[in-house]
């Protein structure tokens, strides 16, 4: 899949044409009310070029998991208050997804304005990707755009199978991820560092197999990293550990040796008698964690040791915690390397999900060069997987 050779917003004539925008506002709701409108706001570029460009601009979107019916809980009413603030114009609100009310509103769009369909969860056909459905929303316009990065890596009617009947590009937020990421993966800044933390091997082993062959360094912490201090033999009491993934992770160690990468591991750990904030605690070094305790953080020596692999790096990839983050005593390893990435002077990627909530909470938001919008999505392309909401774009 060659995602820098994609079409994008500016490589097609809007003017006058209806759009139909595949936005990701799925965003939490309380009582009616939307507790954080940052995808909202994410979307507002795309929209503002096409409103500025003249386009009939129809915006669509999941919210939740209404399971295939209507909803009023997951309703896409609040969404559209807050476009509309954001934009500080009308949006047209349809009743339906793709049903008459959608259609008539469709049908009488004027240039510069903008619609919201209603949740397309509320039909299983969106998930379900189904031929039918996906032309009857591609029948409401005359260009696709897609902007859902979070939602690119699933095959659905409104990322994928419209596609198939409207010319498809994407808008500037998948634009930005794919360059962004797509460059690190083909022609990165080096010394090009990844660093690779959360709960499981099982979980990143494709995207540690994809990076392997194009990284210098490869940082693992988090309760994954048990897993490979076990295969080295080392003892690691009632740590997190993949049984079943000793070989591989030995096979991995290995690999990266014959490569000559520079593959870093704990070298000392912070246990816990328990898995508790308020639990005992001590660092030991990670050959000498003893049974009945369990590594919850990196320690200090290994902050330092990875503060002196990130402070050198070009390019930083990073996904998955370094410790037990959500207990502040054990968010200590996962704050120093936020730290170090936000100070690094280097390109620097954060993985959806975990990582990039807690760069959030950590406030280094706005030192990092990419925060990606989409966790699931961001792994995947990382594993070097095709995409399906991305290769169903038109090539340049
Ligand atoms: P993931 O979803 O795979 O990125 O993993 C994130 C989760 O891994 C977070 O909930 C962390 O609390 C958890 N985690 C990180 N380090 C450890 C550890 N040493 N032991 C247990 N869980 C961990």
């Amino acid at each position: 899949m060659n995602v820098l050779g994609k079409k994008t917003v500016e490589d097609i004539n809007v003017s006058g044409k209806t759009c139909l925008v595949r936005c990701d506002f799925n965003v939490p709701v309380k009582d009616g009310v939307i507790t954080d409108d940052k995808r909202i706001k994410g979307a507002l570029k795309t929209i503002k070029y096409l409103i500025d460009n003249h386009a009939k601009v129809i915006l669509c979107s999941h919210m939740g998991r209404p399971k295939g019916e209507f909803n009023m809980k997951y309703s896409l009413v609040p969404v559209r208050k807050r476009i509309e603030e954001l934009l500080g114009q009308p949006v047209i609100m349809a009743k339906d997804v793709v049903g008459e009310d959608a259609k008539s509103k469709a049908s009488t769009l004027k240039s510069g304005e903008v619609m919201l369909l209603e949740n397309l969860r509320f039909h299983k056909e969106e998930e379900n990707n189904d031929p039918e459905f996906a032309k009857q929303l591609a029948s409401m316009a005359e260009i696709y755009v897609n902007d859902a990065f979070g939602t690119a890596h699933r095959a659905h009617a409104s990322t994928a199978g419209v596609a198939e009947y409207l010319p498809a590009v994407c808008g500037y937020l998948i634009q930005k991820e794919i360059e962004i990421m797509g460059t690190a993966l083909e022609n990165p800044r080096r010394p090009f560092v990844a660093i690779l933390g959360g709960a499981k091997v099982s979980d990143k082993i494709g995207v540690i197999e994809n990076l392997i062959d194009k990284v210098d360094t490869l940082i693992i912490g988090g309760g994954m990293a048990y897993t490979f201090l076990k295969a080295k033999g080392y003892e690691i009491g009632n740590s997190l550990c993949e049984d079943d993934k000793l070989d591989l992770a030995k096979s991995l160690m290995i690999k990266a040796e014959e490569k000559g990468i520079n593959f870093l591991l704990p070298v000392d750990t912070v246990v816990g008698d328990e898995f508790k904030d308020d639990c005992n605690f001590k660092t030991v070094d990670s050959n000498k964690i003893e049974k009945g305790w369990m590594g919850l953080d990196i320690g200090e020596k290994s902050q330092a040791k990875y503060d002196a692999a990130i402070k050198n790096a070009g390019t930083v990839i990073w996904n998955g915690p370094m410790g037990v983050f959500e207990m502040p005593e054990f968010a200590k390893g996962t704050k120093a390397v936020a730290k170090s990435v936000a100070e690094s002077g280097a390109i620097s990627i954060i993985g959806g999900g975990d990582s990039a909530a807690a760069v959030e909470q950590l406030g280094f938001a706005d030192k990092m060069t990419h925060i990606s919008t989409g966790g699931g999505a961001s792994l995947e392309f990382l594993e070097g997987l095709e995409l399906p909401g991305i290769s169903a774009l038109n090539n340049k």
